[in-house]
């Protein structure tokens, strides 16, 4: 401000620098010269911090980084001519990372008929940070940095919002996760759009909810800890030539990824794409799956569908495990509910797990629950037994429901009910295949009667019988089940009678497996 009142003046560096600072931009870095050092000045003046640096390419390189680091862009400021070529290298390298970047060269004087584009500012924002980030380039003419105006003539247009959020096609996020759950081998691949994104806490819920193995890009390292035990990082090739299905979070099928093309990759493996940009998806390969979106909505999305479907061992024992008292007894029987359950959930104490044992024997879960029950009362009134069942191992004891009961012993019963041994069938196939002919010619061996209500065993005790189908239901009642003392309980959780472990990743050890 020059002067007082309505005369005061400020100069075209000062409206460029606090328009800088209305729409949020923090960072300038750059090499100053005539016309634009003034604009280094007014930005300091206005708080914006000014960094100084030796050539305008490393100026542009800092100034995208913290565009990607922050999410609003970062100013590289430079002359005209040479500076505006010197920055040119970062520009190309903030486009083709996606990154927000706002590069302002100072070039001559122009004539007075252009004037007028404070309105660029915003303009310039919004187009680094919406769509797919990147870079853009503000031209402001000398005399314009020079120039005085009357304060109160300029309005600065209100900071730009955020970009909208959009998220994917309904049938098309379905059409994912249906693929997802009948991978043998799926893959994530996270990249530095996931990073851009900020969908850290809603991948991380997807990777651990679905058990699903992630691969990070470079940059997309750290979305989710390296050290996390699904991380396959360790084998990069392994993972990318054996995965059956893979879902491309933000990042693109280009040489870092090989194309995305054999020999590095299966012919026929299935690509899941996220990405913001229309353009980018069906680059290289032909998805069998695109999802046009934010990467952290379209996750919702995606965990918003696999809860309404069906759920399956690993989300099941995702939620037991995230409840699990680490002082309880497991105990467990059973084929895929006892193997699978044995590498998710977690033992704490020497001497606290008992299952099938040496002899693989099934009917021996509910007698080792009692057995655990009685010790624990003695020795540690509170402490609780969880009692993992498949639903075939269960009926081999489950009549000793009414010995729990008559003791009144702190046992939760989990009954991971999938209609069958190993494998069984969904109600309406089961009605379908009886159609063909007597039941002990035609039904398979391996099925037992779909949707078979086990917690009315407990309740007809007077124990506490919960039947769920959501992983919201089985929260819900596993929270109660353990903090309520005064009886067992019997939770019989559906999951998809199809529902598989994760194939086995040596060969020869498969034929060995119960
Ligand atoms: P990497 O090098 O880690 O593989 P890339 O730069 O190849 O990552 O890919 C990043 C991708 O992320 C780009 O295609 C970009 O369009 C996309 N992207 C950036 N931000 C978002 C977002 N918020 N939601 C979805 N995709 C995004
Ligand atoms: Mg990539």
């Amino acid at each position: 401000e020059r002067s007082n009142g309505s005369e005061a003046q400020v100069s075209g560096a000062e409206v460029i620098a606090q328009a800088l600072k209305a729409q949020d931009v923090n960072y300038m870095f750059g090499i100053v010269g005539i016309p634009v050092t003034e604009i280094s000045l007014a930005a300091q003046k206005v708080g914006i911090r000014y960094v100084g640096m030796r050539n305008e390419q490393a100026a542009c390189y800092a100034a995208s980084a913290v565009g990607y680091l922050t999410g609003r862009p970062g100013v590289c400021l430079v002359v005209s001519g040479p500076g505006l070529i010197h920055a040119l290298g970062g520009m190309a390298n903030a486009y083709m990372n996606c990154w927000p970047l706002i590069v302002i060269g100072g070039s001559s004087e122009r004539s007075q008929e252009t004037m007028g584009a404070f309105q660029e500012f915003p303009q310039a924002v919004r187009s680094s940070i919406y769509g797919r980030p990147g870079a853009c380039y503000v031209d402001i003419p000398a005399d314009f940095v020079n120039l005085q105006v009357n304060v109160n003539s300029i309005k600065y247009v209100e900071c730009c919002l955020p970009p909208p959020v959009c998220m994917a096609e309904t049938s098309a996020v379905c059409m994912a996760a249906s693929l997802l759950r009948n991978a043998k081998q799926p893959l994530l691949i996270i990249g530095k759009g996931a990073a851009y994104a900020r969908a850290e806490h809603s991948i991380r819920k997807l990777v651990e909810q679905c058990q699903l193995p992630f691969l990070p890009t470079p940059m997309g390292k750290g979305v989710i800890r390296d050290n996390h035990p699904n991380c396959v990082g360790a084998a990069r090739s392994r993972a990318l030539q054996f995965a059956d299905v893979i879902v491309l979070f933000g990042a693109r099928l280009n040489w870092i990824l090989h194309f995305g093309l054999p020999p590095r990759y299966q012919p026929d493996v299935k690509f899941i794409q996220v990405d913001i940009c229309a353009e980018e998806l069906g680059n290289n390969v032909r998805p069998a799956v695109t999802l046009l979106g934010d990467i952290n909505a379209v996750t919702q999305q995606e965990l918003a569908s696999q809860k309404s479907l069906p759920m399956n061992y690993y989300t099941v024992f995702y939620h037991v495990q995230e409840q699990l008292p680490r002082d309880c007894f497991l105990v467990s029987e059973g084929a895929n509910t006892m193997d699978i359950g044995r590498t998710v959930l977690q033992n704490y104490l020497p001497r606290h797990r008992l299952d099938a044992g040496t002899f693989g024997t099934m009917g021996v879960g509910l007698g080792f629950a009692i057995a655990a029950a009685v010790v624990a009362k003695d020795r540690n009134p509170g402490q609780r037994v969880i009692c993992v069942e498949g639903d075939s191992a269960f009926g081999f004891s489950g009549m000793e429901v009414e010995t729990i009961c008559r003791y009144n012993l702190p046992i939760v019963l989990l009954v991971v009910n999938n209609n069958g041994i190993y494998q069984g069938l969904d109600a309406d196939t089961w009605k379908e295949v009886l159609k063909s002919g007597d039941a002990t010619t035609v039904a398979p061996p391996v099925c037992l009667l779909p949707h078979s209500h086990y917690e009315h065993v407990i309740t007809a005790f007077g124990g506490k019988g919960y039947f769920v189908q959501t992983p919201e239901e089985l929260q819900k009642s596993l929270r109660q089940s353990l903090e309520d003392l005064t009886k067992p309980s019997l939770i019989n959780i559906m999951i998809e009678p199809q529902a598989m472990r994760k194939a086995q990743d040596f060969h020869w050890l498969t034929s060995s497996k119960i």
